[in-house]
């Protein structure tokens, strides 16, 4: 009789893993995704495109622009960014403080979108950043969404997730949610926007955007969220129950 091999890796993810880290391209889905799964586990959740995204706006705002990377990095060293639980019921993920002015919808702007990925290529700004986020992943229980947080800011993640969808699905669904809110805008430019990102974002020299070897991959172009959802959770316990 043969003995069932009880380590293999399926057995050891049945374990609610204490740090998931997720990543992905813009508007993939992670967010959504990373933010129901922490409800479910009662984990905190981090976003930390916020981050990159305050200090952009702090750079157009008190700068005029982003091409100054010195000053922007001084920026985003002294700069205090707040990221507290919702207290307004106008569909924001979180409370989001620059200095303490409420910027929760000032990060949302295509300005911003336009500008984010040259100030998240800046080395000393990844530096600054990802400190911050690394202290927030040590205490566990932590559900981190973003571009390098399965392949530098926590390597050690035991749940790695890498959320993908072709540029045209992204750019379709982030239309959407722009039209939703009454946005005027053109599907052309959030395209050719999204492309431009993705573009920077996986080919800059430092923390570049793709999986960890270890991650597990979903690919969403044809799956609704409840299935992607239903996915990860098969991945943390799945069907047949936890040991
Ligand atoms: O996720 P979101 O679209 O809000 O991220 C905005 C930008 O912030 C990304 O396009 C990327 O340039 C940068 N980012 C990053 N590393 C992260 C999270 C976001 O470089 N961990």
């Amino acid at each position: 009789m043969e003995l069932m091999n009880t380590n293999s890796p399926e057995q050891a993810r049945k374990r609610i893993p204490s740090q998931i880290a997720i990543d992905g391209p813009a508007a993939s889905g992670k967010s959504t995704i990373g933010e129901r799964l922490a409800k479910q586990l009662g984990y905190l959740y981090f976003d930390t495109g916020i981050m990159y995204r305050a200090v952009t706006l702090a750079a157009l705002r008190r700068l005029g622009g982003v091409g100054d990377e010195t000053a922007v990095t001084d920026l985003a060293n002294k700069v205090v960014i707040d990221v507290l639980p919702p207290t307004k019921a106008d569909g924001r993920e979180a409370d989001v403080f620059l200095d303490g002015e409420d910027i929760t919808w000032d990060i949302r702007t295509p300005e911003v979108d336009a500008n984010v990925s040259p100030v998240s290529a800046y080395p000393g700004v990844r530096k600054a950043m990802t400190a911050q986020q690394r202290r927030i992943g040590l205490a566990g229980k932590v559900v981190m969404v973003g571009r390098d947080i399965g392949t530098v800011v926590m390597p050690d993640a035991e749940l790695k997730l890498y959320i993908d969808a072709s540029v045209e699905e992204r750019a379709r669904r982030r239309y959407l949610e722009c039209v939703e809110r009454g946005e005027q805008v053109s599907y052309p430019a959030i395209l050719s926007s999204m492309q431009r990102r993705d573009q920077i974002d996986s080919t800059r020299a430092v923390a570049p955007l793709k999986p960890a070897e270890d991650a597990v991959i979903i690919q969403t172009d044809n799956l609704n969220e409840d299935e992607v959802f239903d996915r990860v959770m098969a991945l943390i316990d799945p069907p047949g129950g936890p040991d």
